[in-house]
């Protein structure tokens, strides 16, 4: 199989045999550390410590040499280490000794064998390090044995015994040599016994891992796939949906995300029912308005006036506005338009739209009025800023009280610049204040005229003033008015 398709298998497996194959690789790092430690390497950890131990007790009885004590340390030495120690004079006379061990040499050596260990160990520095067979003869031909033993030293049967001889000097110059001699008992018995045992343990183990993977597999994966089916139900078009989290944070948080999606889906879908009914509606009042009017123009010869004709114009003017924000709304959303940052006079701009819109607005006896303490220049898409301002000065004009007036102000604040569009008319609920800015949203359902908004407007506001990274917003209270602001960084 080549690397790529293992590749892909890996990434299309199962959670099941994810875990399980984890599980495995754990367990077989562990198997192979236990079989490296207790079968191969024990016999060489189990030397090493045994020579460490000798070297070290050499060493203690070294300190020890010119006190009092020494006596005690020698014997304490030899028990708790299960150990032979003799120190010798020169001519190999027995100074002290305790005897710990089974199948000792050194006590059973004859005097000179003992002189001859303190002239080696003279002659290679002051210490040495000798391996026998415990079990050749121990009276005489040391030399030859040592020899020979030391060829069959590869032999693991054989129990082997270490010498540590150590030249040291007393407080009179005196030079005594300290032997060590230890046990190394084989370890191939043990090393049999760990190895059924491993064998054991390793068919445990590997039973262990398929029954953990599987009960992981299990508690992971179940609410996984339950929240799998949720996710098909939703896509279904059934936002009723619940989808239930368990035992995981992880999973709790995917449950609640879907949750929140399913109920925000659920809002669109509404939103999008309620947006065929109002473009419907939106489009059909006009339409039928202008079929009939044009047909009454036609038949009967005096309704054909300019009056009527108006309401030909004013109807197919509302057509246009609401197929032009429909236009702009799925344009900006779709981030088919990039804003276009240049710098500009502000104050300048919004004094343009002002006029213009007060030239429209004057017959029927709206007043608009601009306060400002100084020009401001800002550096952002200036139609599109005018676009989200006449928005805004609209529905002022549209939602306004008997007084007709709308105030615009605009303040300086923190290096921004706000501008507020104020209104005393109808105000809005406090419960349709969050939704106002979403598409196709009308406080007022029942589409009276002569109040017909597209419920595009605030929309467009919003997705303007977020493109340029500006803030919004609008405090209102019912029956009192409202005001509506953005900001610009300057
Ligand atoms: P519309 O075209 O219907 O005005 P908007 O997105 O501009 O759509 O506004 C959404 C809704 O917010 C409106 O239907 C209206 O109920 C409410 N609204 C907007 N501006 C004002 C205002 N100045 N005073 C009161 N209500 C307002």
């Amino acid at each position: 199989m080549s690397l790529e398709k293992m590749k892909k298998n890996l990434k299309n497996m199962s959670i099941k045999g994810k875990v399980f194959l984890y599980l495995i690789g754990f367990c077989s790092i562990l198997l192979i550390l236990l079989w490296c430690f207790q079968i191969i390497f024990l016999d060489k950890f189990y030397k090493n410590i045994k020579i460490r131990e000798v070297k070290n007790s050499a060493i203690e009885i070294a300190k020890h040499i010119n006190k009092d004590d020494l006596e005690e340390v020698v014997e304490d030495l030899a028990s708790h280490n299960d150990l032979c120690i003799e120190i010798i004079s020169a001519n190999g006379t027995r100074i002290k000794s305790a005897e710990g061990a089974n199948q000792c040499i050194i006590h059973r050596m004859p005097q000179f064998e003992k002189v001859k260990f303190f002239v080696e160990a003279e002659e290679k520095g002051g210490e040495m390090l000798e391996h026998y067979d415990a079990n050749k003869p121990k009276d005489n031909v040391y030399e030859k044995d040592k020899v020979m033993i030391k060829e069959k030293d590869k032999d693991k049967e054989a129990p082997k015994t270490i010498i540590y001889s150590k030249i040291v000097k007393d407080k009179e110059g005196q030079q005594y040599a300290i032997l060590v001699n230890s046990m190394i008992s084989p370890v191939d018995a043990t090393v049999q016994t760990l190895r059924v045992q491993l064998y054991y343990i390793t068919v445990a183990m590997i039973l262990f891992s398929i029954l953990l993977a599987l009960a992981i597999a299990k508690r992971v994966s179940k609410p996984i796939e339950n929240i799998n089916k949720s996710a098909k139900t939703l896509a279904t078009g059934d936002y009723e949906v619940k989808f239930y989290g368990s035992g995981y944070k992880e999973i709790n948080e995917l449950s609640d995300t879907l949750n929140y999606a399913a109920v925000e889906l659920a809002k669109v879908d509404g939103l999008r029912k309620e947006l065929i009914a109002n473009v419907s509606h939106d489009l059909r009042t006009p339409l039928t308005l202008i079929g009939g009017y044009a047909e009454v123009m036609r038949d009967i010869p005096n309704e054909n006036n300019s009056e009527n004709a108006q309401i030909i114009i004013d109807e197919s003017k509302r057509l246009t506005t609401l197929v032009n924000d429909m236009l702009d709304i799925s344009k900006i959303q779709a981030g088919v338009q990039k804003v276009d940052m240049k710098e500009f006079n502000l104050t300048e701009a919004l004094n343009e739209v002002i006029n213009r819109m007060s030239e429209l607005v004057k017959k029927d006896g709206y007043n608009i009025k601009f306060s400002y303490d100084k020009e401001v220049r800002v550096k952002a898409d200036g139609p599109k800023i005018c676009q989200a301002f006449y928005n805004l000065v609209i529905n002022a004009i549209n939602y306004t009280g008997n007084d007709k007036s709308v105030e615009i102000i605009q303040v300086l604040k923190n290096n921004m610049v706000e501008i507020q569009v104020k209104d005393r008319g109808i105000g809005i609920s406090e419960e349709s204040l969050p939704y106002i800015w979403e598409r196709y949203y009308k406080v007022d359902k029942t589409h009276k005229r002569p109040i017909t908004g597209t419920g595009l407007g605030l929309s467009i506001v919003k997705s303007i003033i977020e493109l340029h990274g500006g803030q919004y917003g609008v405090n209102s209270k019912i029956n009192e008015g409202s005001t509506f602001w953005f900001r610009l960084k300057l």
